[in-house]
């Protein structure tokens, strides 16, 4: 890039807050860097887990956007109404926006409508609300059958509805009830975590199993019926619930679906190591790109290649700006901790785009496995604000 240049970053998740704190630091002070998002705080989504069980409160897991401002990004609070990728123009609530680049980071949109029955029926692992409702509902509970449930095989951070699970049982073991309640996890997919391999799905797995926790993969659910707490899944199957929580079917968000730049697998095609899109510098990160692997599945929608493909692109623009430093490229390096209850943590990592399978080590969980986790939500929140 030449002189006086605008960045403007779409979406401000784990993709976007990276890049606009890298972008900020890395660019010249005349160069310009927007970012555009409709939430007015940044929800460190890991922490969900530890809302759902009351051992975090909203206000310990989010941060005001507004206090980028004082960094010189510039943010723009509003909804993205549509995306021009040629022209590098975005409208936001009526206004016009142009760039020289765009990061689209807008991540998945979340649609339980897709399933019958499903938003009226239970709570939503993936957000805040939803996390605060089974909170509310767990303290309240003292026996019966706890239901969890994947509606789709493939969802963001694969190793959630099953630390969701561990946890729950925790947490029913912590208010001595445990005996009097049934913890089942009904899942759309063939096992945990599959893009891991078959040895990290199977220890997830034993886990899950080893805990008491009835565990119903390859069980697609098909509709729910909430006045009589039941669910009933493809193969015919009914079961009955007292609590349900659900990991809803995920899709590209509404601004992009006429905007040329989603393929046939719903989310949008880059380039595994620069991540551009097909257009010129227009770049796709985090959760809304699509990386296809060898092994015939897609890099899992995780924020630590999120994080990791928002430094590569901030890095990349920044290089061709000032000259300075390297060209970078995402080498598909990610890690991410499973909380299995009790303060102990497990740790997969590893590199996703080794072949012909990603190579993934596990470490087993330990209470250094959890304070890891503890550790990276307060650096995270401190880091980017
Ligand atoms: C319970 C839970 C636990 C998780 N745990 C982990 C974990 O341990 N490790 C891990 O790596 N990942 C984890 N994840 C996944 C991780 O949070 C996501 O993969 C990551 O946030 C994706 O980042 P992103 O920037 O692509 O999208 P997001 O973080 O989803 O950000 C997208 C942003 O775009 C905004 N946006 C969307 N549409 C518009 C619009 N039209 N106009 C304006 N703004 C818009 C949204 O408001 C949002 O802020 C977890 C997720 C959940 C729900």
């Amino acid at each position: 890039m030449n002189q006086n240049k605008t960045v403007i970053i779409l979406g401000g998740g784990s993709g976007g807050l990276v890049a606009a704190n890298r972008l900020r630091k890395l660019l010249p002070k005349k160069d310009r860097v927007i970012l555009i998002e409709r939430n007015k705080n940044h929800l460190f989504a890991p922490s969900l887990l530890w809302l759902m069980i009351g051992t975090r409160k909203l206000s310990q897991i989010q941060k005001s956007y507004a206090l980028l401002q004082k960094k010189g990004i510039e943010v723009i609070h509003g909804t993205i109404e549509h995306i021009d990728p040629i022209k590098k123009r975005v409208h936001v609530d009526g206004k016009e926006l142009k760039g020289d680049a765009l990061i689209i980071a807008l991540g998945a949109t979340l649609a339980p409508e897709k399933i019958p029955g499903l938003a009226q029926a239970g709570h939503n692992l993936y957000t805040a609300e939803g996390a605060e409702g089974i909170r509310d509902d767990l303290l309240k509970f003292r026996s019966g059958r706890i239901v969890l449930v994947t509606a789709v095989p493939a969802y963001k951070c694969p190793a959630a509805p099953y630390e969701a699970a561990m946890l729950v049982e925790y947490h029913c073991r912590k208010k001595k009830i445990r005996p009097a309640v049934q913890i089942e996890l009904y899942a759309a997919e063939p096992g945990p975590m599959g893009v891991a391999g078959p040895e990290i799905s199977s220890a997830v797995r034993r886990m899950v199993e080893q805990k008491g926790i009835t565990y119903h993969p390859n069980h697609q659910i098909k509709s729910i019926n909430s006045e009589k707490k039941e669910l009933l899944f493809n193969d015919g199957v009914s079961v009955q619930y007292d609590l349900l929580i659900y990991v809803p079917p995920h899709q590209a968000p509404e601004v992009l679906q006429n905007s040329g730049l989603i393929n046939e697998s719903g989310w949008i095609p880059v380039d595994r190591h620069t991540l551009e899109t097909k257009f010129k510098s227009v770049y796709a990160i985090g959760d809304i790109a699509v990386i296809p692997l060898k092994l015939g599945k897609p890099l899992p929608k995780a924020g630590v290649f999120a994080h990791g493909e928002a430094e590569v692109v901030s890095k990349n623009l920044a290089h061709a700006s000032t000259g300075k430093d390297q060209v970078e490229s995402f080498n598909g390096y990610g890690e991410c901790f499973i909380e299995t209850g009790d303060n102990r943590a497990g740790i997969g990592k590893g590199n996703f785009y080794a072949e012909p399978t990603p190579q993934i080590k596990m470490h087993s969980p330990s209470f250094i496995g959890h304070l890891g986790k503890v550790f990276f939500e307060k650096w995270w929140l401190w880091k980017w604000f």
